[in-house]
């Protein structure tokens, strides 16, 4: 490998304080960024493969701290529900089309997706989870994912102890892998009792990996959970031992104070997902008070079924406004405050920061190049606002994972995306009977 020179391009790095560097360069090799600088001032071979980035903006890959990638099959089946009815027949349709095979195929729709839309790493919780990191491979996106959990036997055949041996044998098997990265992720706080949730925590922390779950998505959630165990999900965690800088938790949606300032000391990541919060009619988010506080929020797009696609850029602005909105408040969440919960904060979501998230020498070239030909780039004042406020997945052009380009001129460089779409075709037909259509 002789790496890759892109020129003409604004860099936008996400480091603050050197954040924008207009008409520069970045070389990259063996996988990680080696400069970043004005076209002209950098040395790189000449065997090194030059690429003109047409005066668009070159920025770290967009980071997506929860998905579930393979629920892609089930995209529009079922809508217009609240999340409990709706989760039952989600999960019907599921149990009966899932198996290591479909769920393969599954991945292989939704990574290809997230990659298109200039999405570099994801956070995926799913069943069967070595079918999606096989599809990761195939197609070159940076997973975090790994063993789930749900109580009581699932319709994979495993129970709880079966899923703790998978979940450490996913761990084992992709200890040293250079895009894949374990995690164990039980589904939450009111599908899965607490000797369990422990036994999960027990076995991220044993092995020094991140741990995750869904968490105070809606108020349903809460009142089950407290009536329960007497105390409401955030506290369940705590007194359970399940917060830290090592977890990860998905949605947040209904906290109070003393739960905000327990996810700040504690240092706990919060995925935030605003799509799927609203679609489902779970409710906003407390962002700006969680950031306020100094918690690490990050975004996510959540499952193609509960947001139908898997748009990291409609997260990202509405993140933006959002909250700006809802508080009538137009300096909530600024333009730059949600680029970095698109980019670094995802880093660290995925327990990742120190390899991800901005470009930096060093750091792995997880890269995307955003396309600024269009009537909506012009004119273009500051780079971020365009990003976060314009920009849309048709202006990524290409995408770089570890020093690879994986999209080249908005196509899949490892993957035919034609031949995806067939077979996911194929299999409809059973996907509709599973429900009764
Ligand atoms: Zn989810």
């Amino acid at each position: 490998m002789t790496g890759f020179l892109l020129e003409n391009a604004t860099v936008v790095t996400g480091v603050p304080g050197a954040d924008v560097i207009p008409d520069g360069a970045v070389f990259l090799d063996d996988g990680v960024v080696v400069s970043i600088g004005p076209r002209g001032t950098l040395r790189s071979p000449d065997t090194a493969t030059r690429i003109d980035a047409g005066g668009g903006i070159v920025m770290p890959g967009l980071v997506n701290a929860h998905s579930h990638a393979a629920d892609g099959l089930f995209r529009g089946l079922v809508e217009d529900l609240p999340l409990e009815p709706w989760l039952q027949t989600v999960w019907k349709a599921e149990g009966a089309i899932l198996n290591a095979d479909t769920v393969r195929l599954g991945a292989r729709l939704g990574l290809a997706e997230m990659l298109l839309s200039g999405i570099t790493a994801t956070l995926d919780m799913f069943w069967y989870p070595f079918s999606t990191a096989k599809a990761a491979e195939e197609l070159g996106i940076r997973l975090v994912g790994g063993g789930v959990f749900i109580d009581g036997k699932t319709s994979d055949g495993l129970d709880h102890r079966g899923h703790l041996a998978e979940s450490e044998k996913f761990i084992l098997g992709y200890r040293d892998h250079p895009h894949i990265h374990a995690a164990v992720q039980p589904h939450g706080t009111y599908t899965v009792g607490p000797s369990s949730l422990k036994d999960t925590g027990e076995l991220a922390r044993r092995h020094g990996v991140l741990w995750g779950t869904h968490a105070a998505e809606t108020a349903f959630e809460q009142a089950t959970v407290t009536k329960r165990h007497g105390r409401s999900v955030i506290r369940h965690l705590s007194d359970l031992g399940l917060l830290g800088p090592d977890v990860t938790l998905a949605h947040c949606v209904h906290l109070d104070e003393e739960e905000i300032a327990l996810l700040a000391s504690t240092g706990t990541n919060v995925a935030h997902n605003p799509v799927s919060n609203l679609k489902l009619g779970s409710g906003i988010s407390p962002v700006p008070d969680m950031l306020a506080a100094g918690v690490n929020v990050a975004l996510g797009t959540d499952g193609p079924i509960s947001g139908n696609d898997l748009d990291p850029w409609l997260a990202m602005r509405l993140a933006a406004i959002l909250h700006k909105g809802a508080r009538q408040d137009a300096t909530a969440v600024p333009a730059e405050t949600a680029f970095w919960m698109a980019t670094a904060n995802g880093a660290r979501a995925l327990g990742l920061a120190d390899r991800i998230g901005t470009l930096e020498p060093g750091k792995a070239a997880d890269l995307i190049l955003v396309d600024t030909g269009g009537a909506h780039a012009t004119p273009m004042f500051d780079p971020v606002n365009f990003l976060v406020f314009a920009a849309g997945r048709g202006d990524v052009r290409d995408v770089f994972v570890g020093g690879e380009p994986v999209v080249r001129n908005r196509r899949l460089a490892r993957a035919d995306l034609a031949a995806i779409k067939r077979d996911v075709a194929a299999l409809v037909p059973d996907i509709r009977a599973s429900i009764g259509r």
